[in-house]
């Protein structure tokens, strides 16, 4: 059999985990990548919540994706929106403004990660944003920042009480952290920053459905987490499910069925996912199942059944419970880029299985606070917020990111400035507003 020329086509759906580091794994491969993604950047999503917080810069934890490959020959990064990825034709159709792009491929690594679920409630986003983008965590930040400047303003004391209410649902690593950096913020942060508030006496609420925090970590560190977080403030409230989000509160209702309202400006909505839209847009073309969250069920070697030139991994895929972590798509990651080398190469064609070696996790709950579960090992406090932090730093993409990022922390951590405060009015109201155009209301009345 003639071999052809022309090295063989991969794409790469996605510039996170999974996306970055399967490119980055076929450096060496005898392919030609196409890296897709809708934004320009590579986000590291752990640490979205620094950025609302006001700890970290957005250009820190989201350096340029081309930047990161320039030096990778073999890859090309295009801007695009995926629409479409046609599985008889193999080709992948992008589009951005006006620009409709359409690439051809031989293997495909689909990494487009998951979006925030509000449970059939879609409604909730404009009240209670999620923490999924660069947009959201803005968004937050200035919404955060800016009920302080409210409430200085406020002359009724009940609606005080309500710009001075923080409600942050779902009570797992990110509901957790954001609701210790809250109840950081107000306690340390912006002390002597107001003359008629103090901002000490925010009220933090931790709300969640279930009936524990950080419920995957085990009772020990659950029980711990949950003291640390009381201790510093914050209200936990379990067994308490979100029925309703508004402009000036949240509705929740208990379990001898009774309701409640909450009255709570800020709202932030850290529970719940649902995978890219793009995992119905393949199962439903081969045929493959989708779990609840809208994963799709791979094959063991993480392609999607019947199609071996196509690899689903990271959040989007569904295979022996593997939760949506990082560590499971950058191994996924590095699984797909291996069986595509060794094809490309005419080498093998039986796919080997994805093994996935678990590296435990962990969460903060504030500076010098933190769990992680590796192995048999459990820690806690500044132990553990040690480990947290080497991960973090090891992790983040580019040197001068992990640099500057030591700085910021270094502020926030040793003193109690945080130096990435300023948000716009543009960042707080674009989401509603765009929504608005999108739904036709393009504001003439
Ligand atoms: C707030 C937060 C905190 C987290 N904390 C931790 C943690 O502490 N530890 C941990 O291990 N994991 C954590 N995670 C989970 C971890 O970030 C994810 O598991 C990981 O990012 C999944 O990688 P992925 O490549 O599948 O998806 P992502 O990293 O989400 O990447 C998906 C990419 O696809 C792009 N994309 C989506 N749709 C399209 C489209 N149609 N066209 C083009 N591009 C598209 C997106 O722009 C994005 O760049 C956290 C997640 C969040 C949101």
């Amino acid at each position: 059999m003639s071999r052809s020329r022309t090295p063989h086509r991969v794409v790469v759906v996605g510039s996170g985990f999974g996306g970055l580091f399967a490119t980055k794994a076929l450096r060496r491969a005898d392919v030609e990548v196409t890296l897709l993604d809708r934004t320009t950047h590579h986000l590291f999503q752990p640490l979205l919540y620094q950025v609302a917080t006001g700890i970290l810069s957005e250009g820190e934890i989201a350096p340029p994706t081309r930047d990161i490959l320039r030096r990778q020959k073999n890859a090309r990064v295009l801007l695009g929106n995926v629409k479409t990825i046609d599985l008889q034709a193999q080709t992948v159709t992008s589009t951005i403004l006006d620009t409709t792009t359409v690439t051809p491929y031989d293997s495909i690594i689909v990494a487009a990660g998951a979006g925030q679920s509000y449970f059939g409630n879609d409604q909730f986003a404009e009240f209670a944003p999620g923490m999924k983008t660069i947009d959201d965590a803005l968004e937050l930040r200035g919404r955060i920042f800016g009920a302080y400047e409210m409430a200085e303003l406020e002359a009724d004391p009940l609606e005080l009480d309500a710009w001075l209410t923080f409600v942050v649902v779902g009570a797992g690593p990110t509901g957790v952290e954001m609701a210790g950096q809250i109840a950081e913020l107000s306690r340390r942060t912006l002390k002597s920053n107001f003359r008629a508030i103090d901002p000490s006496t925010t009220r933090v609420v931790l709300l969640d459905a279930a009936g524990a925090v950080l419920s995957t970590f085990g009772d020990d560190l659950s029980t711990h987490a949950l003291h640390e977080l009381e201790g510093m403030g914050v209200e936990v409230q379990l067994h308490a499910k979100v029925v309703d989000v508004d402009a000036h509160g949240i509705e929740v209702e208990d379990p001898d069925g009774s309701r409640r309202r909450l009255e709570a400006r800020t709202k932030i909505w850290a529970a719940g996912v649902a995978a890219s839209p793009l995992g119905r847009h393949l199962a439903e073309q081969a045929g493959a199942e989708l779990d609840r969250s809208g994963r799709v069920l791979v094959e063991r070697d993480l392609t999607l059944p019947g199609h071996p030139e196509v690899f689903v991994i990271g959040d989007m895929m569904a295979l022996d419970g593997l939760p949506g972590v990082s560590p499971v798509a950058i191994q996924g990651a590095q699984h797909a880029a291996k069986q595509i080398t060794r094809r490309a190469k005419g080498s093998g064609e039986v796919s080997r299985p994805f093994r996935y070696r678990d590296k435990g996790s962990m969460a903060t709950i504030s500076r010098f606070r933190a769990v992680a579960s590796i192995g048999r090992l459990r820690l806690r406090g500044f132990l553990a917020w040690v480990a947290w932090l080497a991960v973090h730093l090891i992790y983040l993409t580019a040197f001068k990111n992990r640099f500057t990022a030591l700085m910021h922390w270094a502020v926030s951590f040793v003193g109690r400035g945080r130096s990435e405060r300023t948000a716009t009015w543009q960042q707080v109201s674009a989401r509603t507003r765009l929504q608005r155009l999108e739904q036709g209301d393009s504001g003439r009345r």
